[in-house]
């Protein structure tokens, strides 16, 4: 027997009409691409989105349509992605930081109807623009007084666009499985893959994020939204702050630790997300100027691990709570998030410490197991490393266009790639991508533990390590680590060092000091780059 309640479709408008209903008043704040700061309130929101979303139909965007973004953090860019995915359209975010051939494939590849910029991209795109086989015309997201001069063809000034329309609109309704959003994956293995997020999981995933155990927002909350809306749906962060009428920070293109400190203060952020990238300028800038967070309560750092110097310098300096956590591309994107447990309570800081620095506790909605190379199930004992495996209403089912084929197991788990054990309290700890396990005599070594290991050296600023060619053990891990500015560290010291954290096996064989690492377009160490670099090494221990 079925239930008898209402099969209303969960759509990503409803946010911005909740906003607008109950949190007119509440205001959004923009660091602007021109420079000064732009306040005003989700009721300007709606009706610009509104406004925006009429000039799209005038405009021809239809349902399923994809209109591609190149856009910082700003109010105009959160007007396009309500304006577009309330027609039933799909807002595609392009991650500037992507190498140029990687974004106008995956414009082409995903067909793009329009392409929204901010002038900080022009000079990509007229590079690009020969290459870009679907796109009508570009839209800048300025005012008239700030276009740019331009040798794109078909371009549109954002302001002049909405201007045109009075916003009498009503946001169309369709089925909620309708996709709304699209995001690539940033490519580390071949081309990069589309993922569709849908209506529903954006608004799922936004009710679950929401919650007290996980990111906390409500209509008293600041929220400072730093990571860019272009990385994993800005983590959902854009479409909480409205459906809960949360008072919402955007930082547009200044992410250095002066400029977000800045708006921290003068904003009163209490909630705020990132890479920990962003976090480590801002802890510089804080330490070399003597500076407090008074206001700020809690900060969500996700993306790459948490460095454990990080997390306690939050909380026990600035009194800053961290809750570390684990999502993808692929997801909408939290998986997972490291809130403690009331049981933990009386736990010594040092213990806490130890989850803190885990990569948390599975949210509710998306199910978790680990498995071995043959599929079996892992015990969640804290020790049985496995592939972590992931299965949810905001979990991918197959990619854009059906590229890599079927991706789910027959459960329809999807394999994140990640390496990782959980604990008898749920706790899932990363060990490692997949692809960069070291594999030495039959038993596997953390690149990543060892990394972390490494960067504790107080001479080295950052460590990679792979695995190489040996005859005997298959393959030994090489460590190249960048000195810390001013410091002569040598491998005998680094190797001592180690030496005293981690097993004996572990200790890398060599250690080879570079002056720069490469990165992914998210900040991640492009393994497989380094990998091809030093396929031929031959390490001095045979
Ligand atoms: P992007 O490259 O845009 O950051 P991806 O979806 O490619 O996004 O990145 C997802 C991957 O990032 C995860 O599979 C995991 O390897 C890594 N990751 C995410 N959060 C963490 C974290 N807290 N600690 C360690 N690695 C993380």
């Amino acid at each position: 027997m079925l239930g008898q309640m209402q099969d209303r479709p969960l759509l990503v408008s409803s946010l911005v009409e909740q906003a607008e209903k109950f949190h007119a008043e509440q205001e959004i704040i923009t660091r602007t691409v021109e420079g000064p700061i732009h306040r005003y309130t989700y009721r300007d929101m709606g009706l610009r989105s509104r406004k925006l979303a009429q000039a799209l139909q005038a405009l021809g965007v239809k349902l399923g349509d994809r209109i591609g973004t190149l856009g910082w953090n700003t109010y105009r860019h959160l007007e396009v992605w309500y304006g577009v995915t309330g027609i039933g359209a799909i807002t595609h975010t392009v991650n500037p930081r992507l190498y140029e051939d990687q974004i106008s494939y995956i414009i082409n590849h995903a067909e793009n109807k329009f392409i929204f910029t901010d002038t900080s991209f022009i000079k990509i795109l007229e590079r690009l623009e020969p290459q870009l086989q679907t796109v009508e015309a570009f839209i800048i997201m300025t005012d008239k007084a700030n276009m740019p001069d331009t040798s794109l063809k078909n371009v549109m000034c954002y302001e002049d666009l909405i201007d045109a329309q009075d916003g009498d609109l009503v946001w169309s309704t369709f089925e909620e499985n309708t996709a709304a959003a699209m995001c690539y994956t940033s490519g580390t293995t071949g081309n990069p893959k589309g993922v569709l997020y849908s209506n529903r999981s954006c608004v799922l995933h936004a009710m679950a994020s929401a919650a007290p155990d996980v990111l906390n927002i409500g209509s008293e909350t600041v929220v400072m939204a730093v990571v860019p809306m272009f990385h994993a749906n800005g983590w959902g962060i854009p479409y909480v702050a409205p459906m809960h009428g949360a008072k919402l920070v955007l930082p547009g293109p200044h992410m250095d630790g002066a400029s977000i400190y800045e708006l921290l203060n003068q904003e009163k952020v209490t909630f705020t997300a990132a890479v920990p990238t962003v976090w480590l300028m801002l802890l510089a800038h804080i330490e070399e100027n003597n500076l407090e967070l008074p206001f700020l309560d809690r900060v969500v750092i996700g993306g790459s691990a948490a460095p454990r110097t990080m997390i306690e310098t939050f909380e026990k300096k600035y009194g800053v709570i961290v809750g570390h956590a684990w999502g993808m591309t692929e997801m909408n994107p939290l998986g997972s998030l490291g809130t403690m447990k009331a049981s933990m309570q009386d736990l010594p800081y040092e213990t806490l410490l130890d989850y803190k620095c885990k990569q948390g506790r599975g949210v509710y909605g998306v199910e978790f197991k680990i498995t071995d190379d043959d599929a079996n199930r892992l015990p969640w004992d804290g020790e049985s490393s496995g592939h972590l495996m992931v299965r949810g209403p905001w979990v991918v089912q197959s990619y854009f266009r059906g590229e890599g084929g079927k991706i789910l197991d027959d459960e329809g788990f999807f394999d994140t790639g990640d390496i990782a054990h959980i604990d008898q309290e749920g706790f899932v700890q990363l060990t490692d991508r997949a692809k960069d396990v070291i594999k030495t005599g039959g038993e596997w070594i953390s690149s990543i533990d060892l990394e972390n290991a490494a960067v504790g050296h107080p001479d080295l600023a950052e460590c990679a390590v792979i695995g190489v060619y040996h005859p005997k053990w298959d393959e030994r891990p090489l460590l190249l680590a960048i000195a810390a500015k001013g410091k002569s560290p040598t491998k005998d010291d680094v190797l001592a060092y180690l030496s005293d954290r981690v097993v004996k096996w572990w200790v890398p064989d060599d250690v080879i000091f570079v002056d720069e690492l490469p990165h992914t377009a998210t900040g991640k160490l492009l393994k497989m780059k380094i990998r091809e670099e030093y396929k031929d090494y031959k390490l001095p221990t045979y």
